[in-house]
């Protein structure tokens, strides 16, 4: 025979996939009709290097081209038909039946509607339906005698759940060649209103007469089998020769256009070598179909047809704001697909590599969408990650408009597996024993996930699907039954209910600290991670963690990565009064809801609930990722809280602080802060809780700080933790409103300072009360009546004069100093005369004017002593090394001409005098409005703000 050109050599292959959620009903088989016989389909893939945004390359080719379409099953059928072999198993009869009439009928009804009424699709429709029905009858005789044995081996299944490919083929290929020959005139473009003039011809192929396969010995009947690559090579050749040869006699049709032949192929079946028993790729296995014939056929490029744009950082599904990847790097893909990433079947790219045949995965339904591109390098343009990754391509569609590289790619999780742990310490430098190991999983027909072992074989994990978890305990239970026996400590632990979660990136090589982020996002979510695999390849890092966890560990792992979610900051504020309503005022006028503009940061604080005494309004998560939802955060919300109304997307509940903590939890996002603008004990008592759960606590409430002195401590303790999730409890407002006292006088002692005492006006009403009471123009009374009168007071004004108020800063910022106080070691002396103390606050203003005498006599004497008279908070500390102090609370008595002097303060202002070593003839003196729902806000809203920018 002489060496005749290889027939493959003359044509020019463009292979498509499309697969079940492409075929759904009749519509969708006329879209891949139209786009099997339109420009796209014999379009060449846009480079990697090169925008994407170009259409694909359509080149004119000296070549004929075909355009070759692999289909999975209709969407559901192949489900459908396995579930009709369990029935029969269970002698369901009528169910089975059922089953199969209703495919037939799925089946028919497509073609109907496909076909037109005329003659010639009359009779197309009839062969097609006695075909479908010839089959229908075959199955239930198979399962007939499945029914009868109560059984069904692998290749019964194989055989029965064959047909969904099958019947899908037959279909499309009847529809597109009855187009194709209904009409001479119209273009292929048009096919799917009418025909087409070009001598275009479409055949239909089934799989089981080129595609040879097999397993290896012992491998499982549903495993994917390798590709008899020289035997299937030879047959397509055969094939093509035999039935496109013969036509191809001209390239272009009478007006210079191109002359396109189509293919239907089957996709998921396959025959073994001796090519008597019909066998498939296992589920799923059509896009492994596609690959292997488009490496038989060389073809230019497969397009994957999907439901979805492309191949997404995670599963869209779970992660609704997984971003659309434009290129990815074969292993890349297959790593993800492999850790469970739905779109692709993990074995799909490796008959393409060696050619570097490009993978294109583009949505049926939005066909000039960008799409995914699976080559060689990826995004990283050399693929060593070390080249020109930010500039080369994007490889990432951004929401917000700009590329971006990120160092890991995407995530993907395997749901249900289980974990079995060997442990032992008599295993440690012992050989052989993972070979014993994987010995018995290997005759137990299991396939590991993952490894994950200790350097010394102490105790080696596997993860395996969870439906072979009893039976891999089991068997290796059974290979190290002696040691279990006879040695102490030796074990095998099955644990249920994980999954495992994979970053993949081909950058995750060459990066540091990409490892730290993902266990950060993770740990800041309270995830528990039980192992820990990396691949050899370090293109993925795979944790085991709980499956209960899954989503929320998905969405937290992506956020941190793709920087959506790690840049909110969800805050629940408790407490409407002036300075929480103030807070959310400054949080809705405020920009730190955009990333751009006068907000330094970049970070988004958006409040995910709001609560008052009585109860609270949790909104939904998904609304507080909309701003304009955030921004009826103060309007309607607080309005709702206080009404019985509520905005529609959040309900007004009980207050419920667990429920609240659980829902601020709940947030996929990376920074958690509760403001306490309460002055609730009952609140400050759940801050210990709330940090060691990774909630931030910002708060003016000086309850828990002035409290016990265990309680400060044991919150301290929790930010100086090393252990995540690390949570911190900001302060500053609980001394001195919006004034820089508690940070000043930690920097004062991070810089060597010793402090030896702070006096300090730390009353905004008694600061009022004594700087009008020392002009000499009023009683006493009379001002306390006033400042009552204009608010300045508490409604009690005996609130603020009692001294509690200042008694409790002071003790705060003892304790800030190292001092170990306790709020009632303080010395205070009350303003309230005793006689006063427990009556109404009617009789107490009544009674106030008998005692203005007193008060005006000290003023005189101090006026005459050239002093003048302030209400202070003080600490002296008389011995540095025994922390010896004094702190006390009252009437002092101060140089006219010194700091405190008269004249020196104005209105409500505080002022703190802080005397130290260095700072000891002349003193720190902090000075300014201390009191005031704005000044407060405000100073939350900055350790809001700090918090947000060093997480
Ligand atoms: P077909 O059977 O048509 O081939 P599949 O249902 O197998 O399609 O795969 C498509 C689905 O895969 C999509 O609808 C999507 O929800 C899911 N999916 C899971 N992970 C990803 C991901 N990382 N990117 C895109 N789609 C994904
Ligand atoms: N129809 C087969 C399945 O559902 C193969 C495939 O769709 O890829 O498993
Ligand atoms: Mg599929």
């Amino acid at each position: 025979m002489s060496s005749s050109p290889c027939p493959l050599s003359r044509f020019e292959f463009f292979v498509h996939k499309f697969g079940g959620t492409s075929l759904g009903d009749a519509a969708c088989f006329r879209q891949v009709a139209s786009l099997l016989t339109g420009p796209e389909a014999i379009g060449h893939a846009p480079a990697a290097d090169h925008d994407h945004d170009e259409p694909p390359h359509l080149r004119a080719s000296p070549l004929r081209q075909v355009a070759v379409a692999v289909v999975s099953a209709v969407g559901g059928v192949t489900d459908s038909l396995a579930s009709s072999l369990r029935l029969a198993v269970d002698g369901d009869g009528a169910a089975y039946r059922s089953t199969i009439a209703s495919l037939l009928e799925l089946h028919t009804a497509i073609a109907k509607e496909l076909l037109p009424h005329d003659e010639r699709g009359a009779q197309t429709l009839a062969e097609v339906t006695e075909e479908l029905k010839r089959d229908t009858s075959d199955i239930l005789a198979l399962l007939r005698a499945t029914a009868i044995t109560r059984s069904y081996d692998m290749h019964m299944f194989q055989v029965v759940t064959s047909y969904g490919e099958l019947w899908s083929s037959l279909i499309l290929w009847a529809f597109i060649s009855h187009s194709l020959s209904s009409n001479g005139t119209t273009t292929p473009t048009d096919i799917s209103a009418g025909g087409a003039s070009v001598p275009s011809r479409c055949l239909r192929l089934d799989a089981r007469q080129v595609l040879v396969v097999e397993r290896a010995p012992g491998a499982p009947g549903d495993s994917t089998p390798n590709v008899c690559e020289a035997e299937s090579q030879q047959l397509v050749s055969d094939w093509v020769a035999t039935h496109l040869l013969p036509g191809c006699n001209g390239e272009h049709d009478r007006d210079g256009g191109a002359c396109v032949d189509y293919i239907v192929a089957t996709g998921y079946v396959a025959t073994t070598p001796a090519r008597t028993v019909h066998t498939t790729l296992g589920r799923n296995g059509s896009d492994l179909s596609a690959a292997l014939f488009t490496n038989l056929l060389r073809g230019k490029v497969l397009s994957i047809w999907k439901d979805v744009d492309g191949l997404y950082s995670a599963d869209p599904r779970l992660v609704p704001s997984a971003r659309l990847l434009q290129h990815v790097s074969y292993r890349e893909a297959m790593e993800l697909s492999y850790f469970g990433a739905k779109v692709l079947h993990p074995r799909a790219l490796t008959p393409l590599i060696n050619s570097e045949t490009p993978v294109w995965i583009r949505n049926t339904h939005r066909p000039d969408g960008h799409g995914t591109l699976i080559s060689v390098h990826g995004s990283n343009g050399n693929g060593n990650g070390s080249g020109n990754g930010s500039g080369n391509g994007s490889s990432v569609v951004p929401s917000s408009g700009s590329s971006k590289t990120v160092s890991v790619k995407g995530f993907s999780f395997i749901d249900r597996i289980s974990l079995v742990n060997l442990e032992g310490s008599t295993f440690a430098g012992v050989a052989g024993v993972s070979e014993r190991l994987f010995r018995a999983l290997h005759d137990a027909s299991i396939s590991v996930l993952m490894i994950s072992q200790g350097g010394s074989e102490h105790s080696i994990c596997l993860a395996v699907p969870e439906d072979k978890g009893e039976a891999a305990a089991a068997a290796v239970q059974r290979a190290f039954q002696w040691e279990i026996d006879h040695l102490k400590g030796a074990r095998v632990e099955l644990l249920t209910g994980q999954c495992i979660l994979a970053a993949v990136g081909d950058r995750l090589q060459h990066q540091v600290g990409v490892a730290g982020q993902f266990f950060g996002a993770l740990a800041s979510s309270r995830i528990n991670v039980r192992a820990i695999a990396q691949g050899s390849s370090e293109r993925n890092i795979s944790v085991v963690i709980d499956r209960v966890d899954a989503k929320r560990a998905l969405q937290s792992a992506h956020a941190r990565f793709y920087g959506e979610w790690s840049e909110i900051a969800a805050v629940a504020v408790v407490g409407t009064g002036l300075i929480g309503a103030e807070l959310l005022r400054m949080l809705d006028a405020s920009d730190v809801t955009h990333n751009t503009g006068s907000n330094p940061i970049g970070v988004s604080v958006r409040v995910a609930a709001i609560a008052n005494s009585k109860r609270m309004l949790l909104y939904p998560t998904a609304a507080i990722t909309a701003a304009a939802e955030r921004l009826s955060t103060s309007t309607t919300g607080m309005a709702a809280l206080g009404s019985s109304g509520a905005p529609s997307t959040a309900a007004v509940e009980q207050l419920d602080l667990q429920a609240l903590e659980r829902h601020l939890l709940a947030q996929p996002c990376a920074t958690r802060i509760l403001v306490d603008c309460t002055s609730s004990e009952h609140v400050a008592a759940c801050y210990p809780r709330w940090l060691a759960r990774g909630i931030h606590v910002v708060t003016p409430n000086k309850k828990a700080l002035s409290g016990p002195y265990d309680t400060y401590r044991q919150i301290r303790e929790l930010m100086l933790s090393r252990q995540p999730p690390r949570a911190s409890c900001w302060y500053e407002t609980t001394v001195g409103a919006g004034l820089p006292v508690i940070s000043t006088v930690r920097d004062l002692l991070g810089t060597g300072h010793c402090v030896r005492s702070i006096d300090g006006v730390l009353s905004g009403t008694l600061s009022f009360l004594f700087n009008e009471f020392a002009k000499g123009e009023r009683c006493f009374s009379d001002i306390v009546l006033d400042a009552k009168a204009k608010g300045y007071t508490e409604p009690d004004p005996r609130d603020d004069l009692s001294g509690m108020d200042v008694a409790r800063k002071v003790t705060i910022l003892a304790r800030e100093i190292g001092l170990r106080v306790e709020l009632a070691d303080l010395q205070v002396n009350s303003l309230v005369p005793e006689p006063l103390r427990h009556c109404s606050v009617d009789e107490y203003l009544a009674k106030l004017p008998l005692y203005d005498a007193d008060m005006a006599e000290m003023l005189k004497d101090a006026t005459a002593h050239g002093e003048c008279l302030r209400f202070v908070g003080s600490i002296h500390v008389a011995e540095q090394a025994t922390r010896d102090a004094r702190c006390s609370v009252g009437i002092r008595r101060f140089a006219a001409d010194g700091p405190l002097g008269a004249g020196r303060l104005h209105g409500a202002d505080n002022i703190l005098v802080i005397h130290t070593q260095w700072y000891d003839q002349l003193p720190l003196v902090i000075q300014g409005p201390g009191a005031g729902a704005a000044v407060t806000a405000s100073g939350v809203f900055a350790e809001i703000l700090k918090i947000v920018s060093y997480s």
